[in-house]
């Protein structure tokens, strides 16, 4: 097949579907004018769809607790090195009061596979539903895999969101990433959400040994998924994992992987992490095509993120001032709630008319 960067580019202004080999093709260049042409095309797309329009989610690591072993991760339950604690239902609430009031657009509720809350969901919808009631914000879930009937009951309770991250579509690597956890349920969680009318939120980490073709891969799946929210994210060595001494993955393969997904899901939301090196890199990734940021997190209450547990959060770094001067640098602006309300009424409408 005959590539030509422009042709493809073309391609997605004009809005038809890229072939595999013509994403391949983009995720395989490295010259600094052309990234520059495909980070150009995916801003001008985000601009077609979104304006100037920057959605902001706030993060609530609620429970670093985790019965898993992820080798990825600085949580895993074998790590004896992270901060380990279990956020009651009043301070969660607390916590998401003020970043309502601080402008935040969505409530990320996160949690590690802790059993507390695996074992009785009741006390899972239990904040679900006093965070909503109280917040009237959309709510995101995250916290990893769950059996459909408690899907069911956060659906009641108000949640919005599904987030659960393959972070690989190779299911021989997802085994050495993920050992001892179950592939297919994972996929099948996040399906039955989507079914169920939640929107839902896919992810793969760049740097653990997936393959470019495999990015293409997951590309497609998040496709076949209906995801609204894909997410692309740097792997971080932790202190104390088995993967604490690989090397850190590549920052322009996140930022790449940012712009092909924009030019594939044009109309989709991209984050920004702060999570991966705080505030550094904001720019590019908005740059890179991303319109949402996210792991915004309140100063000073005791919380931590998760691939990077401490770093820019206590600074206040990662706080939506924090963040203005770098949205404003990249000619772009936060959204209203109401904004935020309407694109996600609008998806919400779609995604129950797409199959699932
Ligand atoms: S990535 Fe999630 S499921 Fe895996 S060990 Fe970390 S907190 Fe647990």
């Amino acid at each position: 097949m005959y590539m030509s960067l422009e042709y493809i580019l073309g391609k997605s202004l004009e809005g038809r579907e890229l072939e595999e080999e013509e994403v391949l093709f983009l995720l395989e260049q490295k010259e600094k004018v052309t990234l520059d042409r495909i980070f150009e095309t995916a801003r001008k797309l985000r601009e077609r769809y979104f304006g100037t329009k920057v959605f902001l989610y706030s993060f609530v690591y609620f429970s670093t607790y985790c019965k898993n072993n992820c080798s990825f991760c600085y949580f895993r339950n074998s790590n004896d090195m992270p901060p380990r604690y279990r956020k009651s239902v009043d301070e969660i609430v607390s916590t998401a009061m003020k970043m309502k009031a601080a402008g935040i657009h969505l409530i990320d509720l996160t949690m590690g596979e802790d059993p507390y809350f695996i074992d009785h969901p009741e006390r899972l919808t239990e904040i679900v539903r006093r965070v909503k009631e109280e917040t009237k914000l959309p709510i995101m879930i995250s916290p990893g895999v769950l059996a459909d009937e408690v899907i069911d009951e956060l659906i009641r309770a108000g949640a919005d969101w599904y987030a659960l991250y393959q972070e690989t579509h190779n299911r021989v690597l997802f085994g050495k990433l993920r050992a001892g956890q179950d592939y297919q349920a994972r996929l099948h969680a996040k399906e039955y959400a989507k079914k169920q009318g939640m929107l839902v939120e896919e992810g793969l980490l760049t740097g653990v040994g997936n393959q470019l073709a495999e990015y293409v891969k997951s590309f497609e799946y998040m496709k076949r998924l209906g995801a609204s929210q894909v997410r692309t994210m740097t792997f971080i060595p932790q202190k104390g994992s088995p993967m604490g001494e690989c090397e850190q993955g590549s920052f322009l393969s996140e930022l790449l992987n940012i712009a092909v997904m924009r030019l594939i899901f044009p109309k989709l939301l991209i984050p920004a992490s702060l999570d991966v090196d705080g505030l550094r890199g904001l720019e590019e990734r908005l740059n890179a095509g991303a319109n949402v940021i996210t792991s915004i997190i309140p100063p000073k209450e005791g919380y931590a993120g998760v691939a990077n547990a401490v770093y820019d959060i206590d600074e206040g770094h990662r706080t939506i001032e924090g963040i203005q001067e770098s949205i404003h640098k990249c000619g772009l602006r936060s959204a209203t709630a109401e904004e935020y309300e309407n694109w996600l009424q609008s998806r919400q409408n779609e995604t129950r008319r797409l199959p699932a």
